[in-house]
């Protein structure tokens, strides 16, 4: 990718809701009651018709998402049958799944049937995380990126940041992203919203700002991607964020809240002198 290419990647929501792990920021826990929709295992032909408007849009990266704490059999079969319709229907889209914890023998399954990357977030350093989930540890996160790199897939991790984390903590889980090395990180900004545990707190546009900058430093050849929280911190005033070294983002719609239109995103970015990257490398 060459210094003003962005690389659009996108995500699709494929099993809303409903998980029974208690992550505080997070809007698919049961614990919270929050206003989502829910749905299990949106059908194959549904999230075909969305990987090929995403594709149209400028997406090169598609993301199958689901709740819960991690890969179970069932879940496994499903994604492998949507990755492989996917890549069926050869529409040059980078396949990422993002489901949880996982052994190795699953990932390996996911790679054999068309998955090319593996999303798994750390999130936030690991003396903080038992502060925000009680349900998992930290250590299980960071086990299922190690399996990623065993099974071969590209890793894309990455965190939340304004749950409550200090400077320290932000280090922390930065320097362990850099142990893990992933060519993709999400970077989240916490969307405040009353239904969850957290104070009712949005980053400032300068701290969002110091931790984009701090990432670039800890993480300088990974694409950095901008992901949950882009709009509620920045609004329509996204250019610093790419100057910080910002080089993808999420197109369209989040797991359970609306982004912006993908055409809206893309003039956006062109507004600022940046074009859509038009391949993966
Ligand atoms: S495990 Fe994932 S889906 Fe479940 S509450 Fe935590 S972040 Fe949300």
């Amino acid at each position: 990718m060459s210094n003003n290419e962005i690389f659009l990647c996108s995500i699709c929501n494929v099993s809303s809701g409903d998980c029974p792990e208690d992550c505080k920021y997070c809007t698919q826990s049961a614990h919270y009651g929050t206003q989502i929709q829910r749905y299990k295992y949106k059908k194959i032909d549904k999230i075909l018709q969305e990987a090929r408007t995403l594709r149209e849009y400028g997406a090169l990266g598609f993301c199958l998402v689901t709740a819960g704490r991690g890969l179970d059999s069932d879940k496994c079969e499903y994604i492998a049958e949507a990755a492989s319709a996917i890549k069926k229907a050869d529409l040059g889209l980078h396949i990422i799944a993002c489901c949880g914890s996982s052994d190795l023998d699953s990932l390996k399954y996911l790679k054999k049937h068309g998955v090319d990357s593996y999303n798994h977030n750390l999130e936030t350093s690991k003396e903080y995380f038992p502060k925000i989930c009680s349900t998992h540890t930290w250590i299980e996160r960071f086990e299922t990126c190690e399996n990623t790199l065993k099974a071969e897939l590209g890793l894309c991790s990455g965190g939340i940041f304004g749950i409550g984390e200090s400077w320290n903590d932000r280090i922390e889980l930065l320097k362990h992203l850099q142990i893990l090395s992933p060519h993709s990180s999400p970077i989240n900004f916490y969307i405040a919203n009353e239904a969850l545990p957290l104070p009712m707190q949005t980053l400032s546009q300068d701290e969002a700002l110091e931790c984009v900058i701090l990432a670039r430093e800890y993480l300088p050849n990974a694409r950095l991607m901008i992901a949950g929280g882009r709009e509620a911190v920045f609004g329509d005033n996204q250019k610093p964020l790419f100057e910080a070294g910002i080089n993808a983002v999420v197109l369209g719609d989040y797991l359970t809240t609306d982004g912006k239109a993908p055409r809206d995103d893309v003039a956006m970015i062109e507004s600022y002198g940046y074009i859509p990257a038009q391949s993966c490398h």
